[in-house]
């Protein structure tokens, strides 16, 4: 059985990690390859985009894969649209392994935004130290509020000027929350900004956020391609493999 993984997550490689040791699967985890350095795991791996829902469907076809899981980021929309056309056109079955959104619990004071220019209205009129962890792809947004100083952390580095007033922080996931709370107190955070990513290796700001009394201005998950099967964790996109018809024995009893 051969499965494409459409990764970029901890969820997609160890997707990837649980199906390389099980005889008769054959899993490729593909990658866009926007981290420079990224931690590959030791499984079969391409990088790089495919050209639109019609080259990923040309792979599908060529490399006869039977199975499409979609593990990519919740905030990927475009390679999950193109993952939808192209299983549907290839006639592949496809799989979207999504995990939760962040709940607010008790003591948080977290405001959801719909995008990031709306992210960048709410933190308001009156300058505040921002810590934005939405990714250097994402800062654009915040040219238009630059009153504010941001604490900007990002995996790959980013222009000193990449906004008017702020201090990067290179650094990537897992985080814990000491840390987390260790450098917010230490940088004077007012507003955190972040994207509703639901991974729990970057869930600890959100904490720290808590007990320091510091608010969140959270940017909510944009839509999902309509009519595809969407499981929320590793066992659940394992189960449903081992539901499809191409699954070997071997697969079925994991
Ligand atoms: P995107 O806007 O949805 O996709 C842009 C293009 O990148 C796609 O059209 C596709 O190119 C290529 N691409 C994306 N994911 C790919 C994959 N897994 N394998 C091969 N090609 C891929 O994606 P994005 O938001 O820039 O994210 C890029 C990657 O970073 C994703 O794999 C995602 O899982 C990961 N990531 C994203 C975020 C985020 O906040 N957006 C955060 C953490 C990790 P073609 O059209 O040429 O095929």
């Amino acid at each position: 059985m051969r499965i494409l993984l459409l990764g970029g997550t901890s969820e997609a490689t160890a997707l990837a990690l649980r199906l390389s040791d099980i005889p008769g699967v054959q899993a490729i985890l593909s990658l866009a390859g926007r981290t420079s350095a990224p931690r590959l795991p030791p499984v079969p791996t391409r990088i790089g985009g495919f050209g639109g829902a019609e080259g990923l469907a040309r792979y599908l076809r060529a490399e006869r894969i039977d199975a499409l899981v979609d593990a990519t980021h919740p905030f990927a929309a475009r390679i999950s649209a193109n993952a939808a056309a192209a299983a549907r056109a290839a006639g592949v079955p496809l799989v979207a392994l999504v995990r939760p959104p962040w709940q607010a619990g008790e003591g948080d004071r977290w405001r959801e935004v719909s995008d990031m220019g709306e992210a960048a209205r709410a933190i308001g009129e009156v300058p505040r130290r921002v810590f934005l962890t939405v990714g250097r792809l994402e800062l654009d947004a915040f040219r238009a509020a630059p009153q504010h100083f941001y604490i900007v952390r990002t995996i790959e580095p980013i222009a000193a000027d990449a906004l008017p007033r702020l201090v990067t922080i290179e650094d990537r996931p897992p985080f814990d929350e000491a840390a987390e709370r260790a450098l917010m107190a230490r940088e004077r955070v007012e507003v955190l900004v972040t994207k509703n990513s639901g991974a729990a290796a970057t869930a600890p700001k959100l904490a720290a956020a808590r007990v320091l009394g510091v608010p969140i201005i959270l940017v909510a998950r944009p839509p999902r391609p309509d009519g595809v099967e969407s499981v929320e964790s590793v066992e659940a996109a394992l189960a449903w493999l081992a539901s499809h018809p191409a699954a070997p024995e071997t697969l079925r009893g994991v």
